[in-house]
């Protein structure tokens, strides 16, 4: 691991804390929310390569933190960009002849269970101004209907 300090003058003197995105700006990622502020990683080019170093944000306007953890000079590592697989999330692509979806039914207690039976029906609850819709199995189609406080609006085959 190669590391090297950067001044907290040259830092600030480039607002990287404060979000500018000079040309020395790679890349930007958050990596942890605490109580009071948000660490963010900042990947820099300077010289010949890319350093990343380590910042955080104040997570309330009346309550300040040093956006370098009250250091001078601060060490920053050595990184290269690497290629990735990159994930994307889609919508549940719709199902042929009955499907795979698990069923997923509610006990008495409120708890979200899963009971992996194929889930030809489609129930959808309303409470309140809120609609839930879930996949159920032939036998948690028929709990859901024989209990009258879930609030089943709709029941449907898929
Ligand atoms: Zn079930």
């Amino acid at each position: 691991m190669t590391t090297r300090p950067f001044h907290r003058d040259w830092l600030e003197r480039r607002m990287i804390a404060e979000g500018v995105d000079g040309p020395w700006v790679a890349h930007r990622e958050l990596v942890e929310d605490r109580e009071y502020s948000t660490v963010f990683h900042v990947v820099l080019r300077y010289g010949d390569g890319f350093w990343r170093l380590e910042y955080q944000l104040s997570n309330a306007s009346d309550q300040d933190v040093d956006h370098w953890f009250n250091q001078v000079e601060i060490e920053a590592t050595q990184v290269w960009p690497a290629a990735a697989a990159h994930i994307v999330w889609q919508d549940t692509p719709p199902l042929a002849g009955g499907g795979s979806t698990s069923c997923t039914w509610t006990d008495e207690e409120g708890m979200t269970k899963v009971c992996q039976d194929p889930a030809p029906w489609i129930v959808v609850y309303q409470t309140g101004a809120m609609a839930r819709k879930t996949d159920l199995c032939d036998v948690h189609v028929t709990t859901a209907m024989l209990a009258p406080h879930c609030g089943v609006r709709e029941v449907r085959k898929r």
